[in-house]
């Protein structure tokens, strides 16, 4: 029989996929998949539309609508004070994660290494297992999540071509301080890296405002920023996205873009470049709804029992359910979904040393303020449900 290739097989489906259903199938309150139950802004909305009624419906450029790159690049410009040429350093793909995979379909030779630090995307591994390459994973320790200079140099070989990193971080919500930005900037300008930095979470976050990696000493030459219209418009569902960085990188992803979808959807394209020139006002009121949903949601699992890691960055809550006395994270996610309701994601699924996520769960607060309060009324019942789940285990 024919079937999954070798390099894709030992992925299976993704927990996303797994875990919906599983919550569709409980009629669970689903804090799971990091996807917004309520709609992106309604000024984008009719950008969208506009572009469908005015007949934009065919094939944009490869590389994008020249609108967007010029409103990636200024946009771009704007938060890091970096100019781009947006003609050849930029190109819009199908989300970030079209973005990575012709990263590394664009820039690796087979068994070329990738540095990965777990957790990571899902979605990172496989890019590199698509491209021949071979990852590299680094562990980063709960509850900081810092990455350590022992633990990233000794990762490093004669092989290693790029460095990817990802902040704000999903799943912890971490964000790279100024020691761990310098650490990769002197690695990777020492061992001549390129540095993948993926900052689709880049609008969200809580304390100290959100810093590019290409604005490290070095790094600019080097690095390919990786961001989309997803996480900052509430429109995860668009799929655009898009890489910035020097020329020759750009390029390189560009050769295989043009042959992976060769472009994004145009009208979605034309509103996205509406979006990126939306006032300073957007940004700082979609910070301050978030803030507050982000902490409704961790006081609110502080009171039912579970340890949240308040995050600095992202949508993302990882909270800690040792003293509930589950096997591991899988297994206290399945019955959070089956028996209290509410659909977790059982952070193993960002991790191939999966012992480091045993305590783990990861609680997404995208949601309307009524889902997390429906969520957490189920979840006042976690403690209880949990002696009752442990009792009938011994007796069955
Ligand atoms: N990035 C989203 C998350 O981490 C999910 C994206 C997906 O389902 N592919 O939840």
């Amino acid at each position: 029989m024919h079937g999954v290739n070798s390099s894709l097989r030992p992925f299976g489906a993704t927990i996303f996929a797994e875990m919906t259903r599983l919550a569709l199938a409980h009629d669970a309150v689903n804090l799971g998949q990091g996807a917004p139950d309520f709609d992106g802004p309604e000024f984008v909305k009719e950008a969208a539309i506009r572009a469908i009624r005015d007949g934009r419906g065919q094939y944009a450029r490869m590389t994008g609508l020249p609108e967007l790159n010029g409103a990636i690049a200024e946009r771009f410009e704007k938060t890091t004070g970096i100019e781009i040429a947006p003609e050849t350093q930029t190109v819009v793909t199908c989300g970030c994660t079209e973005a990575i995979v012709d990263a590394m379909l664009g820039l690796l030779e087979a068994g070329d290494e990738v540095i990965l630090f777990e957790p990571f995307y899902d979605s990172y591994p496989a890019a590199v297992a698509m491209a021949s390459g071979i990852a590299k994973v680094v562990t980063l320790q709960a509850p900081h999540f810092r990455i350590e200079e022992s633990a990233l140099r000794s990762a490093v070989t004669a092989r290693t071509k790029i460095i990817l990193v990802n902040t704000p971080h999903n799943p912890s919500g971490h964000m790279l301080d100024d020691d761990e930005r310098q650490l990769i900037a002197r690695v990777a300008n020492e061992c001549n890296l390129i540095v993948l930095s993926d900052e689709v979470y880049e609008e969200l976050y809580y304390a100290k405002p959100h810093r590019s990696l290409a604005l490290e000493d070095g790094l600019r030459e080097r690095t390919v920023v990786l961001s989309s219209l997803g996480k900052s418009f509430s429109f995860t569902g668009w799929k655009i996205g898009w890489a910035i960085g020097p020329a020759a990188l750009v390029a390189a992803i560009r050769a295989a873009h043009q042959f992976t979808t060769f472009c994004a959807p145009t009208p979605l394209q034309v509103a996205a470049a509406t979006a990126l020139r939306a006032p300073d006002s957007y940004f700082t009121d979609f910070r301050c709804e978030y803030k507050r949903k982000r902490d409704l949601l961790a006081e609110g699992l502080r009171q039912c029992g579970l340890a949240p890691i308040v995050p600095e960055g992202s949508y993302f809550i990882l909270a800690d359910h040792e003293r509930f006395g589950f096997q591991d994270d899988f297994a206290f996610c399945r019955f959070l979904v089956e028996k209290v309701g509410v659909a977790a994601i059982p952070p193993g699924a960002f991790y191939k040393n999966k012992q480091h996520a045993r305590t783990l769960a990861r609680f997404a607060f995208c949601k309307r303020e009524d889902t997390l309060g429906a969520a957490l009324d189920r979840l006042q019942r976690l403690p209880e449900c949990a002696r009752h789940y442990r009792s009938t285990a011994r007796e069955a």
